[in-house]
């Protein structure tokens, strides 16, 4: 941020403003106080009809090249499930209804929060683009491990392996506290 989103003013100083207990960023100006909070971002785990999982090797960077669920920053007006859809669509132009909440990650360095919708394909139908040059999807037991990009990835596919393998099916809430 260079400039006061209310006043104008570029003086800035992080301070722990009264009655809280974190340092914020507060204008010398007008002494309006602007939070920093986690973003959001929504993706699906996405079965086909053979209970195997869809995967998307990353076309942009970061981790170009390597395997993901698709996912994406939530937008402000959005809510978090038709940002999960959306998601899936502009990576794979698939179609697919959501079936439940599967996982939360929380990554705290990077201030970030994910959240995976278990969802299953509506129509046999993907398309590669530009963030997705391969989709292929794959059996609990044949996961590209070594080549996943993101660690709230690993979080989710695990949870499913976990599940499949009899675990309990609830929400699977997980932290990484460092990078
Ligand atoms: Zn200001």
């Amino acid at each position: 941020m260079n400039y006061c989103s209310h006043c104008g003013s570029d003086h800035f100083k992080r301070k722990i403003p009264a009655d809280d207990q974190v340092k914020r960023i507060v204008c010398e100006n007008c002494g309006t106080i602007h939070y920093e909070n986690p973003r959001t971002i929504v993706g699906c785990l996405i079965l086909n009809d053979k209970n195997e999982i869809m995967l998307c090797r990353r076309g942009i960077e970061p981790q170009l090249g390597l395997w993901n669920l698709p996912a994406g920053f939530l937008e402000n007006d959005e809510a978090v499930d038709s940002g999960a859809l959306r998601e899936v669509f502009e990576e794979t132009r698939a179609e697919v209804e959501i079936i439940k909440l599967h996982s939360i990650y929380n990554l705290l360095k990077a201030q970030q929060v994910y959240l995976f919708f278990r969802a299953k394909m509506l129509k046999d139908h993907y398309e590669l683009t530009p963030e997705s040059t391969e989709i292929q999807f794959f059996p609990a037991d044949q996961i590209p491990w070594k080549e996943i990009a993101f660690s709230s990835n690993v979080h989710a596919l695990e949870h499913w392996i976990n599940i499949q393998n009899g675990a309990s099916d609830e929400l699977s809430i997980g932290t990484l506290k460092l990078h």
